[in-house]
């Protein structure tokens, strides 16, 4: 299908300037181009890193800013070069929606790792200079290379966290081989970790929760875990020392890695997807002994986003997610601060 009702305007939430309340207002998408589809926006997942960037936490930040790197929708047009997707297609798009294409991590599939930067979804500029807006929004223009297919066995609004947190957790328990006879940690019971929970889990390994109190353990239990343990307890590292074959760390608080890192089994991995604001001290005899590793891993490419998506097809996983009117955005990033949510508010972007 060609392009025929290319949009100027459409409506969205934005941050008109750092740590301001967010408001209704509308912003320009781009023509539809030969490669592009245009994406009727049906739910876009809150992500903690939506609050960091439109309050500036991470640096300076383009404004007006639209955040929304969870989305999840249905393709209502399609470029004339289009060849992976048609009008009707549920599709979603994560953190990122071009790169340089030509890196060895580009044509590897590791678009996240571009060497020339990607171009992030918001709060980020296009190759021609134009600032990208986010899925707070009702439309997006993306090339079709950057959108993932949303199988059915998914529902829309429990897969739009899937774009960033599902794939954020992904990725690592694949790459350091999460399975039968692994025993892997969870860090937090959050957005990330519930869904590290559910990942770990459906991909055969023991599951293990460790949350700051045993207040989500129900929730852990429920969601895949064998095993909860307060961390504020000190009995919980002498009984658990040298468990584990891989911790996934998806807090952002400074934590006493050592004692972590005192869990694994020779070899194990504690690997970071939250980033805590300030360096963190690690004493390397707790690398040392034990050849251990202390990694970071940041969401994942095109592929294997792909991949994700039809993992948790296959294994009937969503993310458990609140679902909010757009008039409650402001609302809902106090209650993400508050860690007051089970386990991600989407918005309807049809209240937009
Ligand atoms: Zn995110
Ligand atoms: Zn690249």
């Amino acid at each position: 299908m060609t392009s025929t009702t290319s949009l100027t305007a459409v409506p969205a939430y934005a941050a008109p300037a750092p740590k301001g309340p967010l408001e209704r207002t509308t912003i320009a998408r781009r023509p539809v181009g030969a490669h592009d589809v245009l994406i009727e926006i049906k739910y876009a997942g809150i992500c903690h890193s939506d609050i960091h960037q439109a309050r500036e936490g991470w640096g300076e930040a383009i404004f007006p800013m639209v955040p929304g790197h969870e989305i999840a929708g249905i393709v209502i047009e399609t470029g004339s070069a289009v060849t992976k997707y048609a009008v009707g297609d549920r599709v979603g798009v994560g953190c990122f929606v071009d790169s340089c294409r030509t890196c060895e991590y580009c044509v590897q599939g590791l678009e996240q790792y571009c060497v020339n930067g990607t171009v992030g979804t918001y709060n980020s500029r296009e190759k021609n200079g134009e600032p990208t807006y986010g899925g707070y929004s009702t439309h997006l223009v993306v090339d079709e290379n950057y959108a993932l297919r949303i199988p059915e066995g998914i529902a829309l609004d429990e897969a739009a966290p899937l774009l960033c947190a599902g794939i954020t957790t992904y990725s690592p328990l694949r790459h350091w081989n999460a399975g039968p006879g692994k025993r892997v940690a969870v860090i937090g019971l959050g957005g990330l970790g519930h869904m590290a929970v559910k990942l770990a889990a459906a991909m055969g390994a023991e599951t293990t929760v460790l949350s700051q109190s045993l207040r989500k353990k129900d929730d852990g239990l429920r969601l895949g875990a064998v095993d909860y343990y307060a961390t504020s307890d000190e009995e919980t590292f002498r009984e658990l020392r040298g468990r584990f074959d891989l911790i996934i760390c998806t807090v952002s608080a400074p934590l006493p890695i050592d004692a972590y890192l005192r869990l694994l089994r020779v070899d194990g991995a504690f690997v970071n997807v939250g980033a805590p604001e300030e360096p963190n001290a690690v004493n390397m005899f707790s690398l040392i002994n034990g050849r251990k590793t202390l990694a970071g891993s940041a969401i994942g490419g095109i592929p294997e986003t792909q991949e994700m998506l039809d993992f948790c097809a296959e294994h009937h996983l969503g993310a458990d997610i609140e679902l909010i009117r757009a008039d409650q955005i402001n609302e809902a990033y106090e209650r993400v601060l508050a860690s007051d949510v089970r386990y991600r508010f989407v918005i309807d972007t049809a209240t937009i």
